[in-house]
């Protein structure tokens, strides 16, 4: 079972599974993988997507990550993937945090959490298909909006202009301005600090409703509630109010079903119990049963010690949501005193200069990877093999180093043409090797151009762009006047 696109790939092997169990009565052992992830971020997300999903659902015998990189940069990824279920073993009785959950996270525990995720008679939603939750429509999020990004900066001790770079946001003293990319945050949380300067309009703070009680620009904040605080707060938003649930907790699908007819809230869902993702989807589950139709951001915390275990962590646990439709926006957080390294081992595209970067970068590939948030242009590319006969790496890295401003065009770089055409099902264009230093480019399924020498086949596949009407010349992002 193959697919580069994790959500088909999910989709694929739980239907897989159903018709073993109909036909058969049993089910085969089952290996796991996304084909041509890519390499980079991009690939582990996108394998941690599709496998780390499944692996989450008890699907799953062997698993292959599949990069663009040398192979030994392949198996620190699987490692990092399956070590996950040696502790979920090990966690025994599962006992949730004794003292009522992480101390460095916005968010808190309203009671005390179980220990059991109770099942569930009927599943409210199809495993086999994508359907996003229905969600109420507010002010930037929920409904028809894309999923939201939410920067986290509790830990800052001060929030600076240039502190917002890492989030997407870049502040232009000459005019005053901000220049916004395309992976810009919509949301952030600073805790009890207010931000001393204006932001841009597309930027909304959320802070701690204690702290926006002493604001005098309330209206420009967004008040963030622990649980059953918002039901005693005597003053609150008009337009917007996050409260912040423990999934873990009995208490919190009646609390959120109390207030399902507040046109104001937006729920934050986090989890005290060590089975994360399960925790989560069973109480977006009792939501979707009690017709709770608040937007819904997925708050996950990953204190795992090194960065690389930190991206499947989210991956895993953000992505299998989102890959079900759950999910109105993504929140991550960490502590980063406690990760030894700041960089993803192998091959890294993304600038990460600071914490706040690499969460950023990471919330936007986890909605690229899951088809829910298009930020930049989607690339499939396959390992190479014996029958590669070009440098596939190179050719990869130069193909990005050109078309990496495309936000939304899915190019495939295959080494062959053999099984190349029928991996890259997905892509938009195609650059597939057929024969020593000849290479053979796609429009979607349609051959366009055969034989082209490699020595110019980029430069051909810019042109087959432009003809498509798919190339745009890469331009600074606009600039936006500060509220
Ligand atoms: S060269 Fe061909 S067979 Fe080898 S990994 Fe790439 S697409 Fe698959």
């Amino acid at each position: 079972m193959k697919s580069s696109n994790p959500q088909v790939m999910v989709q694929a092997y739980r239907l897989l599974i159903r018709q073993m169990e109909d036909e058969f009565g049993i089910c085969y052992p089952l290996h796991l993988g996304v084909t041509e992830a890519g390499d980079g971020e991009d690939g582990r997300i996108k394998s941690a997507i599709g496998i780390g999903t499944l692996l989450e659902d008890g699907i799953g015998d062997t698993i292959r990550v599949s990069l663009t990189e040398d192979p030994e940069f392949e198996i620190p990824v699987c490692k990092d993937l399956v070590k996950r279920y040696t502790r979920r073993d090990d966690a025994g009785s599962l006992t949730p945090h004794a003292n009522g959950g992480p101390k460095n996270s916005a968010v808190h525990p309203i009671g005390a959490p179980t220990a059991e995720i109770p099942p569930i008679g009927h599943i409210p939603y199809s495993p086999f298909e994508y359907r996003r939750r229905v969600s109420r429509t507010l002010p930037g999020i929920g409904g028809q909006h894309v999923p939201v990004v939410m920067a986290d900066f509790m830990q800052a001790g001060h929030i600076e202009r240039g502190d917002l770079r890492a989030i997407g946001y870049s502040y232009d003293a000459g005019s005053d301005k901000w220049n916004i990319g395309d992976a810009a945050a919509d949301f952030i949380y600073t805790g009890k600090k207010a931000i001393g300067f204006d932001l841009p309009g597309t930027l909304r703070p959320v802070c701690d409703h204690s702290a926006w009680l002493e604001l005098d620009d309330q209206e420009k904040y967004i008040p963030l509630y622990q649980g059953t605080e918002y039901d005693r707060a005597g003053e609150r938003s008009d337009t917007l109010n996050f409260i912040a649930l423990d999934a873990a907790d009995d208490e919190s699908a009646d609390l959120a079903e109390s207030l399902k007819d507040d046109a104001t809230i937006v729920l934050c869902i986090y989890t005290t119990h060590p089975i994360a993702m399960l925790s989560v989807r069973r109480l977006v589950m009792e939501l979707f049963v009690r017709d709770v139709r608040c937007p819904i951001i997925l708050a996950v915390e990953s204190k795992d010690a090194s960065i690389d275990e930190q991206l499947i962590h989210f991956s895993t646990e953000a992505g299998a949501l989102l890959l079900d439709g759950m999910g109105d926006g993504v929140w991550l957080m960490n502590d980063p005193k406690k990760i030894v390294n700041t960089r993803v081992s192998g091959r890294t595209y993304l600038e990460t200069k600071n914490n706040h970067q690499f969460l950023n970068n990471t919330s936007f590939s986890i909605l690229q990877a899951t088809r829910t948030r298009i930020s930049r242009t989607e690339y499939i590319s396959c390992p190479s093999c014996g029958r590669t006969l070009f440098d596939l790496q190179e050719t990869t890295a130069k193909i990005r180093a050109v078309t990496h401003h495309l936000k939304g065009v899915k190019i495939a770089i295959m080494g062959c043409i053999v099984n190349g055409p029928g991996e890259m099902a997905d892509a938009d264009f195609g650059y597939v090797g057929s024969g020593p230093g000849k290479i053979t480019l796609y429009r979607g399924k349609e051959v366009v151009k055969r034989g082209v020498d490699s020595a110019i086949a980029v430069e051909e596949l810019i042109l087959l762009l432009k003809d498509s009407g798919a190339w745009i010349d890469p331009v600074a992002s606009p600039l936006v006047q500060a509220d």
